[in-house]
């Protein structure tokens, strides 16, 4: 086998849903809702499979052109700058290949990748296939009030500027963050520009829970910061977004400067994803765009909904002894035995680690209380 897979033959996400399988076990180890997407969603997949032969075949590479022009004319308005739906997006299979594309494109031998602990597992692989070598940087818990948030998870700015070196490319951050749950405030999304700036360094930006927070809790796009958009690469997925995850519709988001790149490795590797679901996720985000900030719409009433099941799944895991960080946003909380938070850190800083757990709460709510019936036999 090639040295660039060396290593990397075991992966956290097939290997535990095996086992669920395996064992019938309540599954709130992996990030998936166990319900269905809304109805309008589904609608739309079923008119786009019976939308005659176009929909069953090849479309436009980098994406079918009425998904880039919503995603582009919808995230203009959010990012506050005209984005160009043929030259500054990428439609991709699910943020999973969006974050490959990135890294192959951008990541030569010898690079530095910074990310930001505790991350979602591929990260490291993906930059380990790019050629390039992870450097690591951990969020800390700075207090403990009576309530423990991901809130209370922070970078040291002194710490993180250290990682900082002239073979530094990218830094890689995940807001909401899988599996802490925090949400970056918009200074500390300034301190890592500022030194993105500095040092002439690409932000790769996994936003797939954008519209997951909790409590009041703003999601910022760091690609929205004053000399931001000309250096970073926002990811995005459809699945998250309307809880369809099985579509595997995803993007990248940038200026076309870069994202030229990631073309290039998609022209060559996949040339596009699924016409039908793509047609499917560009008429669920007309109808967000129409209903967007009113009560209608799916990105105001999933995180409501979500934010119940939050609080449930809190409540459970203190009522038998455990200790559940409350996050800010996303679909998980760490604090107790499906996926060990180890995973989500490096082989040098694991051990610290150790004593979490996380729980993932899209579930039915039937599922929460199976899980909860188990956790309390086991107290
Ligand atoms: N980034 C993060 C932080 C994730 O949790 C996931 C998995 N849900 C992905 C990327 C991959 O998303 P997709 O299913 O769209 O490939
Ligand atoms: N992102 C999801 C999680 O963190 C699932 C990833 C996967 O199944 N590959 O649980």
């Amino acid at each position: 086998h090639a040295r660039r897979i060396e290593g990397i033959d075991k992966n956290i996400w097939v290997e535990f849903t095996q086992l669920a399988a395996d064992y019938k076990a309540v599954n709130l180890g992996q990030g998936f809702p166990d319900f269905s997407p809304p109805s309008f969603v589904q609608e739309a997949f079923c008119k786009a499979l019976n939308g005659g032969f176009p929909m069953h075949q090849y479309t436009r590479a980098f994406g079918h052109p009425n998904l880039v022009k919503i995603l582009a004319k919808f995230f203009s308005r959010i990012v506050g700058r005209e984005i160009d739906p043929m030259e500054d997006i990428l439609v991709s299979v699910g943020a999973y290949q969006a974050l490959f594309c990135t890294f192959q494109a951008l990541i030569d031998e010898g690079d530095e990748v910074i990310i930001v602990e505790p991350f979602f597992d591929c990260y490291q692989p993906m930059v380990m296939m790019a050629g390039g070598t992870a450097v690591y940087v951990p969020l800390k818990p700075v207090c403990c009030g009576p309530v423990l948030s991901s809130a209370d998870w922070v970078l040291s700015p002194e710490e993180l500027a250290s990682k900082f070196s002239p073979r530094t490319k990218a830094i890689v951050i995940n807001t909401p963050n899988n599996p802490l749950g925090k949400v970056y405030q918009r200074e500390e999304l300034q301190m890592i520009a500022d030194l993105c700036i500095k040092h002439d360094v690409i932000c790769i930006s996994d936003e797939v829970y954008e519209w997951l927070t909790y409590d009041g809790t703003k999601h910022v796009k760091i690609a929205s910061l004053p000399g931001m958009w000309e250096r970073t690469v926002t990811i995005g997925s459809a699945g998250k977004t309307f809880s369809a995850t099985g579509w595997k519709v995803g993007w990248a988001m940038g200026s076309g400067h870069i994202l030229k790149h990631l073309k290039t490795v998609h022209q060559n590797s996949v040339y596009h994803c699924a016409t039908a679901a793509q047609e499917a996720v560009a008429v669920s985000f007309q109808r967000e765009y129409d209903v967007f900030g009113t009560e209608e719409s799916y990105f105001h009433q999933l995180p409501i909904h979500l934010h119940e099941k939050r609080l449930r799944l809190a409540d459970c895991l203190k009522s038998v002894g455990l200790k559940p960080i409350l996050p800010q946003g996303g679909y998980f909380m760490i604090g107790l035995a499906t996926i060990p938070v180890s995973a989500f850190y490096s082989p040098e800083h694991r051990n610290e680690f150790q004593k979490y757990i996380r729980f993932c709460f899209v579930k039915e709510d039937t599922t929460l209380q199976a899980a909860e019936d188990i956790l309390r036999q086991w107290s």
